[in-house]
């Protein structure tokens, strides 16, 4: 049975050297995508909830480099 990746959309060929856990096209393991996507399935907010820590980290940079800016060299002159 031609197995097509979830991924990329590749439908393998019986010809196929590559091994029948892996797409061809883009080096997926089959089953852990499907798995990661049974994952998001079941949980949507799991991606939510990585989007915003990403985007906490992102503030978190932000703010930082804003903090660095109050700082004027002249604190550190002794
Ligand atoms: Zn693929």
């Amino acid at each position: 049975m031609a197995k097509t990746c979830l991924k990329c959309g590749y439908q393998r060929k019986i010809t196929e050297q590559t091994p029948d856990y892996m797409c061809p096209a883009c080096g997926v393991i089959y089953e852990k995508y499907e798995a990661k996507l049974a994952r998001e399935r079941a949980d949507p907010t799991i991606k939510n909830q990585i989007d915003s820590v990403n985007k906490k980290a992102d503030n978190f940079w932000i703010h930082f480099t804003k903090a660095l800016d109050f700082v004027k060299p002249e604190y550190f002159i002794p």
